[in-house]
């Protein structure tokens, strides 16, 4: 009597789980510490005493994170008052060995009226900016700390941009001159792509893709929003939602930097906006929010490793 045994070889792949490699967590906490930080130094306008002083505690925390600091100065025309500003746009690199190169961005700069407040008192006073300014530029300020101790993979140019928000309503081309400066006079080497983020601590979070960044770089939005799904980030939503005008928009159009914009702007909803209101505090924001987005930055840029 013969037997017949059959071998079952299993073939083990070698998977790429995000598991196995190795991707720093994410402090919240410490996160949101920076967005109040940030609204301690009351509104940072340009032209206030908060952006000047903000800008002080910024480059010196940037220069204790990175021996790779740039500050980029530059004049404009600010539209909206008719007055002649200087603007500072804030670099800090990691891994510059690395000639794969991956722009992170946010402005830190935060509008000098609240034009969309419902009460008209109130539409001559200056915005706090605890998610339009602060959020975005909190993200960064703790992915700074954590590149100075876990090298990442890839090259990384954090960019604090100045003056994004210093525009006349209808005009997007008076926005964002901080980005506009940079993508015309580039004081680093070309990065390969560029991920902006603003507005992202809305406690209500909801990212759907951004119109424009769909149209310039539909393969980086499919692979983020793709990420966020994996990593069950609920507050990315995987459709297409408002075309906004940001600091991606002259990153392509003047460098041809295929930049994509992470924004909810919908802040808390499609039926009420704090956007350029008084009403733009920490209260209105989360921890939980800023985790969503540092979350999936971490694992896109340490993922990096395996692809
Ligand atoms: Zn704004």
């Amino acid at each position: 009597m013969k037997k017949i045994i059959i071998i079952i070889l299993f073939l083990v792949g070698c998977s790429s789980n995000s598991s196995e490699k190795n991707i720093p967590s994410f402090d919240e906490n410490s996160a949101f510490q920076h967005l109040l930080d940030q609204c301690s130094f009351g509104p940072r306008n340009p032209g206030s005493e908060g952006h000047e002083r903000f800008s002080e505690y910024l480059e010196s925390y940037l220069l204790s994170l990175s021996p790779n600091v740039i500050v980029q100065e530059f004049s404009y025309l600010e539209h909206l008052t008719e007055t002649q500003r200087e603007g500072k746009n804030l670099i800090a690199q990691f891994n510059l060995e690395s000639n794969e190169r991956l722009l992170l961005g946010a402005h830190w700069d935060t509008r000098s009226l609240s034009d969309e407040d419902p009460d008209e008192e109130k539409k001559s006073l200056p915005v706090l900016g605890a998610n339009d300014g602060a959020s975005g530029t909190a993200v960064l300020m703790e992915l700074a700390s954590i590149f100075s101790k876990n090298t990442p993979p890839i090259g990384i140019d954090l960019v604090f941009f100045d003056a994004e928000d210093v525009g006349i309503n209808g005009k997007p081309y008076t926005f964002a001159m901080g980005s506009e400066y940079f993508s015309k006079n580039l004081p680093i080497e070309k990065p390969k792509s560029a991920i902006i983020i603003d507005m992202i601590g809305d406690k209500y979070l909801k990212i759907p893709i951004e119109r424009f960044s769909y149209r310039i770089n539909p393969e980086m939005v499919k692979e983020i929003w793709s990420l966020a799904n994996e990593l069950d980030l609920n507050a990315f939503e995987y459709k297409v939602g408002y075309e906004i005008y940001d600091d991606h928009v002259p990153l392509w159009e003047n460098a041809q930097i295929p930049a994509i914009d992470i924004i909810d702007f919908d802040y808390p909803n499609l039926f009420y906006n704090h956007w350029h209101t008084q009403n733009d505090t920490p209260e209105n924001c989360s921890p939980q929010s800023l985790q969503q987005v540092g979350t999936l930055l971490l694992n896109y840029v340490y993922g990096k490793v395996t692809k």
